[in-house]
């Protein structure tokens, strides 16, 4: 077993409390005596006021989920708001209001939100997609479901494309209740993820629930049509009121060297994926030689490597003939198998190649031979034509010079290409930006053509949760095109979609403010003690990501993050070795890794504020009108101005503002 993620930063954890207060840059204090800043009662006129700004976790998450939210439910602070419903369904809930496949992304997304996690500055991050994991496996065990709307629009979209994007834009179309047809040329849907990972990464019962969750919904589905070919476009634009193309990057991009277009058995990395996905290719071959150095390069070669080579396979069964279609293997002889011998090429080197650390280190151990600092330069070929060698040239480590005379010859039976995609625009060669993708704007309506929108690898080819995030925001700017025809769009915010709403939250708890009196631009006077306000309060949360220097990070302990494991596969144990690797955490763990979350930018509790007031003027909310960022509030007539309650709160929801 080891680690999945990155080693804990361990001369941190050695201590067990970050021992700086309010320092700046040079160590210095911000100020130079307490009393000059703090007692100030003769002339301050500034008091405390509640600030929710959005933490760097969501603002690093392209799907933008409230992370500090569902994992504030997890640790069992905020609770649920509806009489009967779990802990887990509520967190399921909330991460799902911006991402419906939850076990699929605490398994394979890269986690960009944990690099962002404040949490870093003080220790490690929070394990944010391990708690993603255990809020989506355990919905699946309990079977939640998702709602849509009471009624329906009498809208009607055409997705095309069944993949992470098209799948999610029809969750949350149905949710605001517009009727939604996928169109996929696949006899599944998923996309990539069905047809690009493997199953070891996202185990397909998993996918298959999170996918069928979604159609339970009422999504129509039509697989096995391809959009312009089986049904025009112009068919869609008659029977649809508006169009999502969501149909990513599945034509893989050749070798732009000599011999690669013309050789059989030179082949893209998505199309060998693919053929291996969906049950065809069941024997790699004796020489693979790809070349990429991102993740799919690193999926075909431990796929190839656990497929192996069968010695003196027959022609036809040739993995080239199985992946461009014109065969397919029948259940292959494991006891005939033979390790496959894998090469991986990289222009850059070992250690900056795009993929992960850890997927490289798995892809070692499972016996690939990884070559950085090479660049392919011509296919080397037999009299038959068919592929012997890939000629590379060393690099200089800047992973672009050539270095002169340092060719050399790579012996390949099958060579695979995974230098990047596009999109496949056969039969909609119309909507073709001319670089093989769709031109979008920042709303994803597709550029000149009203009522169409996009999201997904084909507006750029990234990762799953920002085809997901895309979609969330082009199926608003459906919502749009349906409410306000084509008015214009209002500037997307900064952080853009599923933020914490303080006005939801008090509806949700039944302490939502009265309905306000003042209409128009007309404004009232005296509104202290009036209910249609939520008082001493400003949503920052679409503009301002808080950084750590607003926290008080001296609060907190030290605390090792509660990291998975994955079983390792030797290089001699990995032929045929299909299962998964990761080990999901304990309900304990996450729980009390759900606690090390630091709650940056809203309250969480701690009481500091109350404690350390010197006059007594932060007091506890009364319970019965206290929810999430309103569990205290300041008595104005006591406070002083002296900004303790602002130093030591931990989590930077305190700005000395009234007033100013
Ligand atoms: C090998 C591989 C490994 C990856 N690993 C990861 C990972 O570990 N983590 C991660 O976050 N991301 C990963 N990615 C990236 C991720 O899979 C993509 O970003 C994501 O799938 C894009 O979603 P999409 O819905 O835009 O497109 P897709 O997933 O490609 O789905 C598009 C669907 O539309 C269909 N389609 C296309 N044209 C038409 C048409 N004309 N008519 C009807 N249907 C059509 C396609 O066949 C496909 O089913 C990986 C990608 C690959 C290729
Ligand atoms: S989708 Fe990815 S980036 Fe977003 S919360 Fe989950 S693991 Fe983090
Ligand atoms: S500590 Fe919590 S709220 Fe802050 S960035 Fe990390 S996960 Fe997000």
């Amino acid at each position: 077993m080891s680690t999945a993620d990155t080693a804990p930063n361990a001369d941190k954890l050695t201590n067990t409390r970050y021992t700086e207060t309010r320092l700046d840059h040079t160590g210095t204090q911000e100020w130079d005596t307490w009393t000059d800043n703090i007692f100030q009662a003769g002339w301050s006129h500034k008091c405390p006021t509640y600030i929710n700004r959005t933490p760097p976790c969501q603002g690093s998450c392209p799907s933008g989920e409230d992370i500090r939210g569902w994992l504030d439910i997890m640790r069992g602070m905020e609770k649920p708001t509806h009489e009967g419903m779990s802990r887990d369904e509520y967190a399921f809930q909330r991460s799902t209001d911006a991402n419906p496949f939850p076990s699929i992304m605490g398994r394979v997304c890269p986690a960009p939100c944990e690099d962002g996690c404040n949490r870093n500055e003080l220790d490690d991050n929070v394990g944010i997609n391990s708690v993603e994991q255990y809020i989506g496996d355990n919905a699946k065990t309990e079977g939640y479901k998702f709602k849509t709307a009471e009624q329906d629009s009498g809208k009607k979209v055409a997705i095309i494309g069944g993949g992470p994007a098209g799948l999610a834009a029809a969750y949350q179309l149905r949710r605001i209740g517009h009727a939604c047809t996928v169109f996929d040329d696949h006899a599944e849907l998923g996309g990539m993820m069905m047809y690009g990972i493997p199953g070891y990464r996202v185990p397909r019962d998993v996918l298959h629930h999170e996918m069928n969750r979604i159609v339970e919904m009422g999504v129509e589905v039509k697989l096995n049509t391809r959009i312009g070919t089986d049904v025009t476009v112009e068919d869609l634009e008659k029977d649809y009121d508006a169009l999502l193309w969501a149909i990513g990057c599945k034509e893989g991009r050749g070798l732009p060297i000599d011999g690669f277009d013309e050789a059989p058995n030179c082949i893209s990395g998505v199309a060998f994926l693919e053929a291996f996905n969906d049950g065809r290719l069941q024997v790699s071959s004796e020489k693979v030689v790809c070349i990429g150095g991102g993740d799919t390069s690193i999926d075909v070669a431990s796929v190839a490597r656990r497929l192996g080579n069968i010695t003196n396979i027959a022609e036809k069964d040739f993995a080239e003939n199985v992946v461009l279609g014109h065969t397919a293997h029948d259940v292959a002889d494991s006891a005939n198998k033979d390790g496959a011998d894998v090469t991986l090429l990289s222009r850059s080197s070992i250690e900056n190649m795009p993929a992960a650390q850890h997927e490289i280190d798995d892809a070692l151990r499972e016996g690939v031979t990884i070559i950085g600092c090479v660049s392919p330069i011509a296919v080397v070929k037999d009299d038959n034509g068919r592929a012997t060698a890939l000629r590379v040239v060393k690099l200089e480590a800047d992973g672009k010079t050539p270095i002169e005379g340092s060719e050399y010859d790579i012996e390949a039976t099958l060579i695979v290409s995974a230098i990047g995609q596009k999109g496949d625009m056969a039969g909609i060669e119309q909507m073709d930006n001319g670089h093989g993708f769709i031109d979008g704007d920042a709303h994803y309506q597709v550029k000149g053509k009203p009522g169409h929108f996009l999201a997904g690898d084909i507006v750029r080819p990234h990762l799953l949760t920002t085809a997901i995030g895309q979609a969330s925001i082009a199926a608003e700017s459906i919502h749009h095109y349906f409410t306000h025809g084509d008015e214009e769009m209002r500037k997307r915010p900064k952080v853009d979609k599923h933020t914490f709403s303080l006005e939801k939250k008090m509806g949700d708890t039944g302490l939502a403010p009265e309905a306000s009196p003042v209409h128009g631009h007309s404004s009232v006077r005296g509104t202290d003690d009036a209910d249609f306000a939520i008082h001493n309060y400003e949503n920052r949360s679409s503009n301002d990501i808080i950084s750590h220097d607003k926290l008080f990070l001296g609060h907190f302990e030290y605390e090792p993050r509660h990291v998975r494991e994955t079983i390792d596969v030797e290089s001699d144990e990995v032929l045929g070795h299909f299962a998964e690797r990761l080990v999901a955490l304990s309900e304990d763990d996450i729980v009390s890794e759900s606690k090390r979350c630091m709650s940056c930018g809203m309250c969480f509790e701690c009481d500091n504020c109350v404690i350390y007031c010197p006059q007594d003027a932060v007091k506890k909310t009364p319970k019965a009108q206290s929810t999430t960022g309103r569990y205290v509030y300041t008595d104005y007539d006591l406070c002083i101005g002296c900004h303790i309650c602002k130093d030591v709160c931990p989590t930077g929801y305190i700005d000395m503002g009234l007033g100013d």
